[in-house]
């Protein structure tokens, strides 16, 4: 197969968080992964915006944090295997200090994922037929990650913006908003709010 789809972007999301699925035809990529015990809710929003899960490849989570990876054992045992970045397997287990019984969290089995390194990234979105890149953005968090495509648009996250980042991680996110941006990035899909044009975030 090597006749090449425009990619398209559409967002299931609900409850104040972003899931992006980005779409290369019938190959599907979908960013971020639910809140826990909301599996419903993913599936009806899949519905809605006319996503057949079989159709999902991969799903993967910009970061380990409850509304971004909340639903990831239960995508998988839908049939959506979990892209893990290299720098955020040890993030995986300690995202369960912050869920309560009363979430219906389903545990993230850890033999079963695809993990891989940012240099291995392109080639694995390649056989997805989606052009791009997955870069490290710390800043929020160390696990946190972005998805860069080559038509420049950036889902990163909660990747603070540069005006909100504290001293101490300023730097830090600072760097990662230099480094989207000299991979091309012009675009932000935000794990939060509106798509905006990265300038504003990109320069102290
Ligand atoms: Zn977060």
């Amino acid at each position: 197969m090597s006749k090449s789809w425009p990619v398209t972007i559409v967002n299931v999301g609900y409850r104040s968080t972003n899931y992006w699925v980005v779409s290369a035809g019938t190959s599907r990529l979908l960013v971020d992964l639910g809140w826990p015990g909301t599996m419903g809710w993913m599936r009806a929003s899949l519905d809605r915006m006319d996503v057949p899960i079989k159709e999902i490849r991969y799903g993967l989570a910009t970061h380990y944090h409850i509304d971004h990876a909340g639903l990831a054992q239960e995508l998988k045992e839908a049939g959506v295997p979990l892209l893990v970045l290299d720098v955020q397997v040890r993030a995986i287990p300690l995202m369960k200090r912050w869920i309560k019984p009363q979430d219906q969290y389903v545990d993230i089995t850890m033999h079963d994922n695809v993990t891989l390194s940012f240099a291995e990234s392109r080639s694995v979105l390649e056989r997805i037929g989606i052009p791009g890149e997955i870069v490290h953005t710390p800043g929020h968090s160390d696990d946190s990650i972005s998805l860069l495509l080559d038509d420049g648009s950036a889902f990163t996250g909660d990747l603070t913006p540069l005006a909100l980042a504290i001293e101490d991680h300023a730097a830090v996110v600072s760097a990662s908003w230099r480094l989207l941006r000299e991979c091309g990035a012009t675009r932000v899909y935000p794990g939060h709010g509106p798509v905006r044009p990265i300038d504003g975030d990109s320069f102290a």
